[in-house]
C-alpha cells in the first residue's frame, strides 16, 4: 500500500469511528507523524492531503523544515526547555507541557518572537512511571498557573497517550478520563484558555479514542509503515 492509499484508509476509518460517536469525519483533524521518516515520504503524504504533520523531536524538525512542503507543524514528544528557541518560530501547536517551567519558557521565548503560542496540557492519566505528562490531579493548578502568568501561551486542549494494551479495547477507559478533564474547560473561551483540541489516538487505538470523544488523532505507522529506529540519520 502507498502513503497515498494509507492516508485514504485512515481518513476513511477516522470517518467511520466518528460516525459511530455522532460526528462526521471532518471534525476529526487528523496528524501525520513522521519522525523518522524523510521529507520524500512527508511531501507524498501532503500531496495526498495531509495538512498537519508531528514530529516529537526538535532537531528532526529543524531538519526537515526547510525539505517539506507548507505544511503546520506539531511538536507532540517532550520538549526540553533549553531547545524552545529553535521552534518557538515553527510550530503551530506544541502538545507536551507538563510543566510550569517549560510554560515559562515558552512565554519568554513567545514574547521575545512577539507571538501567542498555542499549545497543549499533556496529562499522564494512567500515572505510567516511564510517560511524560502531568498528573490528572495538578492540572488545575498548572492551568491557573499559566493563564495567570504566561500572556504570550494559548492554552487549546489536553493531549494524552495512552498505555499500550494489546487490546485497543483496553484504552477505552483511560480515553472517558481524559475526555472528563477535557470537558471540565471546553466551554471556556478567553484570550487564555480556548479549549479546541482534544488530542489522543495513534495508529493502533484512535478508533477508540475517536469514540471516546478525540478530535485529534496522531497517526504515524499506519500512514508511512515502520519506523527504522537504525538509521536515524537524514
Ligand atoms: C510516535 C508517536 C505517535 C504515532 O505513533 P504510531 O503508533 O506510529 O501511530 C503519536 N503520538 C506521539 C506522541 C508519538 O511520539
Amino acid at each position: 500500500m502507498s502513503i497515498r492509499d494509507n492516508v485514504e484508509y485512515i481518513n476513511n476509518s477516522k470517518r467511520l469511528a466518528a460516525e459511530r460517536n455522532g460526528r462526521t469525519g471532518e471534525e476529526i483533524l487528523l496528524i501525520a507523524v513522521t519522525k523518522l521518516h524523510s521529507p520524500d515520504e512527508i511531501n507524498e503524504a501532503i500531496d495526498a492531503g495531509i495538512t498537519d504533520i508531528g514530529e516529537n523531536k526538535v532537531q528532526e524538525i529543524l531538519d526537515k523544515y526547510e525539505r517539506v512542503k507548507p505544511v503546520k507543524w506539531h511538536l507532540i514528544g517532550h520538549l526540553q526547555r533549553n531547545k524552545v528557541k529553535y521552534i518557538i518560530d515553527k510550530v503551530d501547536l506544541i502538545h507536551s507541557v507538563d510543566s510550569f517551567r517549560l510554560a515559562q519558557e515558552i512565554e519568554k521565548q513567545a514574547s521575545q518572537h512577539n507571538r501567542i503560542i498555542d499549545v497543549l496540557i499533556q496529562v499522564n492519566p494512567a500515572g505510567e512511571e516511564s510517560k511524560f505528562g502531568i498528573d490528572p490531579t495538578d492540572i488545575d493548578e498548572l492551568i491557573d498557573q499559566v493563564r495567570n502568568n504566561c500572556p504570550h501561551v494559548r492554552i487549546r486542549g489536553i493531549m494524552s497517550i495512552a498505555p499500550f494494551f494489546d487490546d485497543a479495547e483496553d484504552c477505552r477507559p483511560v480515553f472517558k478520563q481524559v475526555k472528563d478533564i477535557y470537558d471540565k474547560y471546553k466551554d471556556i473561551h478567553d484570550d487564555r484558555i480556548d479549549f479546541k483540541y482534544l488530542s489522543m489516538g495513534m495508529s493502533h487505538d484512535f478508533e477508540v479514542a475517536i469514540e471516546e470523544g478525540s478530535n485529534c488523532i496522531r497517526v504515524g505507522t499506519a500512514i508511512f509503515g515502520n519506523r527504522d529506529y537504525r538509521s536515524e540519520e537524514m
